[in-house]
C-alpha cells in the first residue's frame, strides 16, 4: 500500500498519495457505457463549418484545423482600462489575445479518434499560432489547452481547444521556469531531463515511448490519472521539426485512445507547458 507525501519538484509543493482511498465506498454518480449520438454536422453548433457564431460571424466551410479569435475573449488587445483598485489591491487592463482552435470540421469526433496525421495537423497549426502570438512584444506567454466534457465546463462536444496569449506568465509556468533555472544553476543539468531519467530508470510508470517522445505517470502525480507526454530531448519551444512532430503526436494518440476506452464519457484537461523546456500534461478525470 502506498500512503505518503511526495515532493513535486516542478511545482515545489507536497502531493498526498493515498492509494488505499481508491477502495472507499462510492455513492456518487456513475455513468453507463453511453454511445455518442451527436451528428457529423450540427446546425446549432457555433463551431461547425458554415454556421453563425454568437457574435454573428459566419464560420468558413473549413475542412482542416480552423482557428479564430474568441467571440467572448478573457483577454483582448482592446480590453478596457482597469478601474483603479482600492487600498492594497492592484488591477490593470486584461491585455492579450484569445483564440479558439477547432481540431476538425467533424462535430462528433474527439482528438483521440482523429487519425495521427490529423493530430499532426493540429500540432502544426498550434506551432503557427505559437510563432505568431509568441513573437509579439506585448505577449509574455502563450497557453494552449483543451478541456473536454461537461463536468469541466465544456458543453459543446465539437473538438476544440483554447489559446490564451497573455501579457503575463501564469503562476504554474512561472514556478516551473524559476525552479528549473535554479536547478540548472546548482547542478548544470536540466530538471525535467533528470525527471525523465528517473522515470526511465524506474520504468514502472512509463505508458508509451518511441525514439523521440515518452508518456508516463510521474512519481509525484497529483491525480489518479495524470500523464505527462514529453520530448526525450529538451526543446526550447513548441517549434520543432516535422519528423519529431509525428513521433510526438503518435505518443499523444497512444495515450488518448486507451483513456477513451476506459472512461465513457472521457473528461480531460490537457495543457501545453511551454517554457525553456516543455511538457504536455494530461490530467484525466472521470
Ligand atoms: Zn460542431
Amino acid at each position: 500500500m502506498t500512503w505518503e507525501e511526495r515532493w513535486h519538484p516542478l511545482r515545489e509543493e507536497w502531493v498526498i498519495v493515498a492509494a488505499h482511498r481508491q477502495n472507499r465506498p462510492w455513492s456518487g454518480e456513475t455513468v453507463a457505457d453511453v454511445k455518442s449520438s451527436a451528428p457529423v454536422y450540427d446546425s446549432s453548433c457555433y463551431l461547425c463549418p458554415g454556421n453563425a457564431r454568437v457574435g454573428g460571424e459566419i464560420n468558413p466551410d473549413f475542412d482542416d484545423v480552423y482557428v479564430f479569435d474568441n467571440d467572448h475573449p478573457c483577454v483582448a488587445m482592446n480590453a478596457p482600462e482597469a478601474v483603479t483598485a482600492p487600498g492594497l489591491y492592484r488591477s490593470r487592463s486584461a491585455t492579450g489575445i484569445a483564440r479558439v482552435a477547432c481540431f476538425s470540421p467533424r462535430h462528433n469526433i474527439t482528438l483521440a479518434e482523429l487519425p495521427v496525421s490529423d493530430v499532426d495537423r493540429v500540432l502544426s497549426e498550434l506551432q503557427e499560432q505559437y510563432r505568431d502570438l509568441g513573437g509579439r512584444p506585448e505577449i509574455e506567454h502563450v497557453l494552449m489547452f483543451e478541456n473536454k466534457g461537461e463536468a469541466v465546463g465544456v458543453s459543446n462536444p465539437h473538438p476544440h481547444g483554447q489559446i490564451y496569449a497573455t501579457n503575463f506568465v501564469f503562476k504554474t509556468i512561472e514556478t516551473e521556469a524559476r525552479v528549473s533555472k535554479r536547478y540548472w544553476q546548482e547542478n548544470k543539468r536540466s530538471l525535467f531531463g533528470d525527471i525523465l531519467a528517473e522515470e526511465v530508470s524506474d520504468g514502472r510508470r512509463i505508458l508509451s515511448e518511441n525514439d523521440s517522445a515518452i508518456a508516463f505517470v510521474p512519481y509525484f502525480a497529483r491525480y489518479a490519472y495524470e500523464v505527462y507526454v514529453a520530448p526525450k530531448v529538451t526543446h526550447a519551444s513548441l517549434v520543432f521539426s516535422p519528423p519529431f512532430c509525428i513521433h510526438f503526436v503518435s505518443i499523444v494518440a497512444s495515450i488518448l485512445c486507451p483513456f477513451c476506452l476506459l472512461f465513457v464519457p472521457m473528461l480531460s484537461q490537457c495543457s501545453l507547458h511551454l517554457v525553456s523546456t516543455f511538457t504536455v500534461i494530461f490530467n484525466f478525470t472521470s
